[in-house]
């Protein structure tokens, strides 16, 4: 059995005690569908865990952009579907999208009045496929019936071959800015708590956080202006900060460092989380934790966490 003690005896996220109804669970701080099986936490309840996964970590793994990274550098990811498996294009025609290209949909009319199927198909083969199905699940004929038609093409098929034009679809990358970075600052609220122990939690930075979090949690998804600024100014995407440790990090090959967190002092006294996932600038973050560093860091100036591309935990 996992010793999954707690380090509070509350949970961080909603504040509850640990009792019969507030348990305990295994938290994965960068989320497991990123790839981090190593650090985790247990001050998470259950409840605020698993509402956390659905409704804030999702914001960042299901990203577009993140999943083609998961794909490309993530085993067990290789086969992910990066786009929506269903599209409609700009004259409505519907496609499934796979590995290996899109798949038209057919567009079917029963013409009633002289109960010829129209179809428009993107090959014979596919047509005479979805026409078995028609005819078995809409006419009600058996096999043999099936294959009478099928087999007498002057009956079945018109003679033309038409091929559809694709026309062009969209897949939105857009992203929900707030959304987005609050999956991040979950990262560095919980990596916080468990490297610097539970006095971070009654932090007053910590306390605005883990008000984002709880909301985000409870689903919240319209952050206004208001909240979408602070909660930009308290975590940035790659900014100059990151951008000098990136460049450290870039010369280290993935197979050797795969995840980053790290906790500095900065010159103003601020204390500031770094997250680097799999190894890249697009997943560099820096978040501000607190204007009170020295509450937290008296002997030590960083703490830093790195987990290697074979699966080793590190601590410095
Ligand atoms: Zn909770």
């Amino acid at each position: 059995m996992e010793d999954i003690t707690p380090m509070t005896d509350f949970c961080i996220i909603c504040g509850n005690p640990f009792d019969d109804k507030t348990v305990p669970s295994k938290e994965h701080i960068i989320p497991e569908a990123l790839g981090n099986e190593k650090l985790v936490t247990y001050c998470v309840c259950e409840k605020c865990n698993n509402e956390l996964g659905s409704n804030v970590d999702s914001y960042l793994t299901d990203y577009i952009l993140v999943k083609m990274l998961r794909k490309e550098k993530l085993e067990k990811d290789k086969d992910l579907q990066i786009f929506d498996s269903d599209l409609t294009d700009d004259k409505g025609n519907k496609y499934r999208i796979r590995d290996d290209g899109p798949e038209i949909f057919p567009k079917i009319d029963v013409d009633k009045q002289n109960g010829h199927i129209h179809m428009e198909v993107a090959s014979v083969e596919e047509g005479i496929k979805e026409a078995r199905r028609i005819l078995k699940k809409r006419f009600k004929l058996d096999n043999v019936q099936i294959d009478e038609i099928i087999n007498d093409p002057e009956r079945f098929i018109r003679g033309e071959t038409q091929y559809i034009v694709p026309g062009t679809f969209k897949q939105d990358a857009d992203i929900d800015q707030a959304r987005f970075r609050l999956a991040v600052i979950k990262i560095a609220y919980e990596y916080a708590v468990e490297k610097m122990g539970v006095s971070y939690t009654s932090d007053p930075d910590a306390a605005v956080l883990r008000a984002y979090l709880k909301a985000g949690r409870n689903g919240k998804k319209d952050f206004g202006e208001k909240d979408y600024k602070d909660i930009s100014e308290r975590c940035h995407l790659n900014d100059s900060f990151t951008e000098v440790i990136g460049t450290v990090f870039n010369s280290i090959p993935d197979k050797l460092v795969s995840y980053t967190v790290w906790l500095v002092k900065d010159r103003g006294n601020q204390l500031v989380c770094g997250i680097r996932i799999l190894n890249s600038d697009f997943l560099t973050f820096s978040v501000f934790l607190s204007k009170n560093a020295e509450n937290y860091m008296k002997k030590r100036k960083s703490i830093v966490t790195v987990i290697t591309g074979d699966g080793q935990l590190i601590e410095a």
